[in-house]
């Protein structure tokens, strides 16, 4: 049985694709088992946004600088005649995790979290409401 060049090519291909197999078959593996492992978030990961009303002065920089319109304030005044906040809200759709809002806050009452798993079922789940956006992001945990 005689070879044709083409034979011989594909053959030289099929050895090298091996030769690669083979390199990479002793070397550690790079890929993790998500969900049920995680890699650490590099430090300055920009996910879903942290919002914190007790250090929030309701200068409202955030809602006006915010490129996307993603952020929506609703303010008002508490007894004393100061203004508050009375309903700060992101929505998640909306915002392309630019870190302006991060920045633009002079007292750093927003931060980005580490948390990236935000598909939902309902499109008005992509709202994150104030209640939604304290403490520890609501990361997902599966098994
Ligand atoms: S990260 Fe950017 S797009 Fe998202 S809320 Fe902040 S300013 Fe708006
Ligand atoms: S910029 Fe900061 S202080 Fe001002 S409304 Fe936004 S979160 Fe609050």
């Amino acid at each position: 049985m005689s070879l044709s060049l083409k034979d011989i090519k594909l053959t030289g291909e099929l050895i090298r694709g091996l030769k690669i197999t083979l390199r990479y078959m002793f070397k550690p593996s790079v890929t993790i088992q998500y969900p049920t492992q995680r890699r650490e978030a590099s430090e300055n990961y920009r996910g879903l946004i942290r919002w914190d009303k007790d250090k929030c002065v309701a200068c409202v920089l955030c809602e006006y600088f915010c490129p996307a319109k993603a952020i929506d304030i609703t303010t008002g005044e508490d007894e004393a005649g100061n203004k508050k906040v009375l309903n700060y809200q992101v929505d998640a759709s909306h915002c392309m995790y630019c870190g302006y809002c991060v920045e633009i806050c002079p007292v750093k009452a927003i931060k980005h979290s580490e948390h990236f798993e935000l598909s939902v079922y309902e499109l008005e789940d992509t709202i994150y409401a104030q209640e939604k956006m304290a403490g520890d992001p609501p990361i997902t945990k599966y098994r």
